[in-house]
C-alpha cells in the first residue's frame, strides 16, 4: 500500500501483538514524524533487550545474566517453587510481598485451542528441578482463566503422586482475567489463603 520502507515498518509492527493493522499504520507514521532522537533511543533499547536479556537458567523468568534475580538472591527459601504463566506474572507476585521462595516460568498455558501442549510449556524443566528433593511446596499462580485452570488441573495430576505439598491460588482472582491485573490486595489474600491439594499429611 505503502512505499518499500514504510510498507516494511507497518508489516514489522503489525507483527507484534496486540496491534493490528490500524494502530500498526498510525505507530509507523508517529516515528516518520518524530525526532531522530527518539527513534534513536527506541532502536537502542530494542538492540540493547536482545543483547544483555535473556531467560534465566533455572527458572526462566527474565534475567541479564545466567540467573535471574529471584534465583541469585540467597535469602529466598529454596524448598518452596510458586509456578506461573509469564515473568510478569513474577512481578505481580512480588508486589505482593507474600511469597519468599522461587518461581518456574512456564512460558504459557495449556490451550488445545491453539495447539499448545505440555510438551510445548516448560513443564519438563520443572520436573527437572523437583527431582533432587530440595523443593517440598509447589504453589500454582496460573491465570484464573480457561487455559489456566487447565495447566493448573494438568500440573496438580503431575505433581500430587510426587509427594509434595501442592496448592494453588484460592478464588477471589477476576475470573477470566490475568493475573497482571489483579490488584495487590486480591492477589495477596489469593496468596495466602491458597488451597492445598495433594499431600496435605505433610504441611497444612
Ligand atoms: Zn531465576
Amino acid at each position: 500500500m505503502y512505499e518499500g520502507a514504510v510498507q516494511d515498518l507497518i508489516d514489522e509492527l503489525g507483527r507484534l501483538p496486540g496491534v493490528g493493522p490500524k494502530s500498526a499504520q498510525r505507530i509507523a507514521f508517529h516515528l516518520l514524524q518524530a525526532d531522530e532522537a527518539d527513534v534513536e533511543r527506541l532502536v537502542h533499547s530494542l538492540t540493547e533487550v536482545k543483547a544483555r536479556v535473556r531467560f534465566c537458567e533455572l527458572c526462566f523468568n527474565i534475567a541479564e545474566g545466567q540467573r535471574c534475580r529471584v534465583c541469585l538472591d540467597p535469602r529466598r527459601d529454596v524448598h518452596a517453587i510458586c509456578v506461573v504463566e509469564e515473568p510478569k506474572d513474577v512481578v505481580a507476585i512480588e508486589r505482593t510481598r507474600e511469597f519468599r521462595g522461587r518461581y518456574h516460568v512456564l512460558g504459557g498455558a495449556i490451550s488445545p485451542m491453539d495447539g499448545i501442549g505440555p510438551d510445548d510449556l516448560r513443564v519438563r524443566e520443572l520436573l527437572a528441578r523437583l527431582g533432587d528433593g530440595t523443593v517440598t511446596e509447589v504453589i500454582i499462580a496460573t491465570d484464573p482463566n480457561l487455559e489456566g485452570e487447565a495447566t493448573a488441573t494438568y500440573l496438580i495430576r503431575m505433581l500430587t503422586p510426587l509427594g509434595l505439598r501442592v496448592s494453588k491460588l484460592a478464588s477471589g482472582l477476576p475470573v477470566g482475567g490475568d493475573l497482571e491485573y489483579a490488584d495487590e490486595l486480591t492477589l495477596g489474600r489469593a496468596f495466602e489463603g491458597r488451597t492445598t491439594i495433594g499431600n496435605a499429611a505433610i504441611g497444612s
